[in-house]
């Protein structure tokens, strides 16, 4: 007997809730922080600590595709066994290194 609460149904629609919504941000938050920090906890190149800024970089490119090709606790595990070659970056020099290469601050 499986508990109603339980159903199908149920779980549909509670993928629609807030509470849902926020659980898996906060979730998602957490995984985030853990893995800044295990990484070092700031930007490579300009040494940003506020968690807000940070971001990780795929060293050899291709974090999207490892994004979209697992889930999201797989992503985050990957990336703390070391699976690929991640660091720390803050969204700025990030963008920088995305975008054009290199970051001026590394000049
Ligand atoms: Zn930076
Ligand atoms: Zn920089």
């Amino acid at each position: 007997m499986v508990a109603p609460s339980r159903s199908a149904a149920y779980q549909r629609q509670y993928r629609q809730t807030d509470a849902y919504r926020a659980y898996r941000r906060a979730y998602a938050r957490l995984q985030k922080h853990k893995t800044i920090a295990f990484l070092g906890g700031r930007c490579e190149c300009c040494g940003e600590t506020q968690i807000e800024f940070l971001e990780i970089d795929h060293v050899d490119g291709g974090g999207s595709i490892h994004r979209r090709g697992v889930t999201p606790y797989k992503y985050w595990a990957d990336i703390r066994a070391g699976l690929h070659r991640c660091r720390v970056l803050c969204a700025n020099c990030h963008a920088a290194v995305s975008n054009y290469g290199h970051c001026p601050h590394a000049v």
